[in-house]
């Protein structure tokens, strides 16, 4: 099933996102955790996609992917990042998906990194986007947006500007980037409406549950940490287990303030962690 249609229900679509092993480790180390998450009975898993830098090797996304859908009977969605590709290398991938039945795809540019020469065919995620809908092929594709503005963009403007030509190029739905403030994402959210960007955008929730996770954080996301956030992690970063459960209550929190506010999705950054992913659905699905 198309994602987008998954949108026209009139409910919140709840979601997980999960990514593929590490290259050493087998992609079955991914199998159980998968298990679990479908247990929880998500709209959709999105597996996510390493073009060949730190994370998994390529190949796993398509293979996870494919398990969600064919053996889980869980709706699914591959990642797909483009500037380490070639045009060729993307006609073979979405030939792979089509053989493995994969109906959605979450087009990216992906990150630039320094040991991965870019190839320099697709520059951004909106050729991406016009590229898979120029083949012809019958996928849904969306695309990300960073609801506090991408860290490369000179502001905000010229950010959502250039996320409208993603959403022109064919985006069927956006998903963002991680937030812990609510009110960023509503600002944004009217920026969008500003800007005539209708599609649906689902809400990236990521759980925060141990200190090193909330010092990463601090240190790449670039998200705002409203005072609730830090204080809260302050008080619990030398009590492991009350630190998970704050970090837990706190995405819950979010979950059901978008919620109420009709948000259109929530897709939830599960680390593979489906505990954490099973409190926070508890918690939430007589909301959904
Ligand atoms: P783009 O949309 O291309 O935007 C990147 C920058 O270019 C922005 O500053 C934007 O304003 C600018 N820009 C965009 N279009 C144009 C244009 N036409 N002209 C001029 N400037 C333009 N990374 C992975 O490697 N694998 C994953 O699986 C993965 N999954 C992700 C899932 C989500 C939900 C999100 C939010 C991010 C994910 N990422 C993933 C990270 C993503 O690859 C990075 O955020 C990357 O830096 C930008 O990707 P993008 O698709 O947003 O790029």
């Amino acid at each position: 099933m198309k994602i987008s249609e998954l949108f026209n229900k009139g409910k919140t679509v709840f979601s997980f996102e999960v990514f593929p092993p590490k290259k050493d480790s087998p992609v079955e180390t991914v199998y159980n955790a998968l298990a679990e998450l479908s247990d929880l009975n998500p709209a959709f898993i999105s597996v996510t996609y390493s073009a060949g830098g730190t994370g998994g090797a390529k190949e796993s996304t398509t293979l996870l992917a494919s398990y969600v859908k064919n053996k889980l009977g869980i709706e699914t969605c591959a990642h797909l990042t483009c500037m380490n590709s070639t045009a060729d290398d993307i006609r073979a991938l979405l030939k792979e998906l089509e053989e493995h039945k994969i109906e959605n795809i979450l087009a990216l540019r992906g990150d630039k990194n320094p040991d991965v020469p870019a190839v320099n065919e697709f520059h951004h995620a909106s050729d991406l986007v016009r590229f898979i809908k120029v083949q012809g092929l019958d996928f849904c594709v969306s695309g990300a947006c960073c609801p506090e503005g991408h860290p490369e963009s000179k502001d905000m403007i010229s950010d959502v500007l250039n996320l409208k030509k993603k959403v022109d190029a064919g985006a069927d739905y956006l998903v963002s980037q991680m937030f812990f403030d609510n009110a960023k994402f509503y600002e944004f959210k009217e920026r969008l409406r500003l800007a005539d960007i209708t599609v649906p955008v689902s809400a990236g929730i990521m759980p925060v549950t141990n200190k090193r996770q909330f010092e990463r954080m601090i240190m790449l996301s670039g998200a705002s940490l409203p005072a609730k956030f830090t204080q809260t992690f302050s008080r619990f970063e030398d009590r492991p287990e009350a630190l998970a459960d704050a970090g837990i209550a706190y995405a819950i929190d979010q979950i059901i303030d978008l919620i109420s506010s009709g948000v259109d999705g929530i897709h939830l950054y599960t680390m593979n962690k489906p505990a954490v992913a099973r409190k926070i659905a508890e918690s939430v699905r007589s909301l959904l």
